[in-house]
């Protein structure tokens, strides 16, 4: 388990990786077909003395760093910059998820250097994730936005996915949107899928979440059954949206993935595989 560390560790204890963002980029250091986070001196050849400027936490007895990558900084061919969504599946799991932590915190800081009350500088608090202004205590903690996604299936066993009106793939998925204010997980389900495609559901089940770093969200992955209504898509945000049967199905999102999770869970409930 991934333990936050808010406060600094020693630097010269133990074993330490560096996350270098530049623009929302990360670099990492290219080995064979995989990628990984840099150790402490390959951070040190490209920062100087001391690496970290901000310590994320451990994980498996290896504590975790980010770091801004100044412009001016040159890489060789040994190392790799890139958005994570174009990082997931090549970086190890852990270190994806550890990945989408370094951004969120670094942006955060970069975000949270002036009250939002007085507009004075703030700085780092101790013991937790926060900065707070000296002069009226104000805080600032990371925020997340929480959204669901939901496989919505249907009494013959077919399963409602849509194509977004965003992307320039023919890929179909399960439904997604961000929660309001005041509303549970269970209405911003029945909300969003009404909103999309004009269904009503019930029945709904959480089954499991992921971070979603783009920005700061946290997906909390639903099943759901469709209670009443016809498919009717607005043409512009959902561009398509179907009933599948799990023998027939569109190209759908890869294994990493909540939507394909929730996926593969509804086809091997129905007892087939594609
Ligand atoms: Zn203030």
């Amino acid at each position: 388990m991934f333990e936050p560390l808010h406060d600094e560790p020693d630097r010269r204890e133990g074993d330490h990786r560096h996350v270098l963002v530049r623009g929302g980029q990360v670099l990492v250091r290219v080995e064979h077909t995989s990628v990984r986070s840099l150790t402490t001196d390959e951070a040190r050849s490209l920062l100087g003395d001391e690496p970290g400027e901000v310590v994320l936490g451990r994980l498996d007895g290896v504590t975790y760093w980010v770091s801004s990558l100044p412009d001016h900084i040159e890489f060789d061919d040994r190392h790799h910059l890139e958005g994570l969504r174009g990082l997931h599946g090549r970086l190890a799991d852990h270190e994806w998820n550890i990945g989408g932590r370094a951004t969120q915190i670094l942006d955060w800081y970069r975000d949270n250097q002036f009250c939002g009350r007085c507009g004075g500088p703030m700085s780092r608090a101790s013991g937790e994730r926060a900065m707070r202004c000296p002069v009226d205590g104000h805080t600032a903690y990371p925020r997340l936005s929480p959204a669901i996604i939901v496989l919505v299936e249907r009494e013959d066993g077919r399963a409602l996915l849509g194509r977004s009106g965003r992307w320039d793939t023919p890929m179909y998925s399960t439904l997604a949107g961000f929660v309001e204010p005041g509303e549970t997980l269970e209405e911003a389900v029945q909300r969003e899928v009404f909103e999309e495609v004009g269904v009503r559901v019930g029945d709904i089940g959480y089954v499991a979440s992921q971070p979603w770093p783009f920005p700061n969200s946290l997906m909390l992955g639903f099943t759901a059954r469709w209670v009443s209504g016809d498919i009717r898509v607005d043409g512009v945000e959902i561009a398509d949206a179907q009933w599948f049967a799990p023998d027939d199905l569109p190209s759908i999102p890869g294994k990493l993935s909540i939507a394909r999770r929730l996926i593969d869970g509804w086809i091997s409930r129905r007892g087939t595989r594609p």
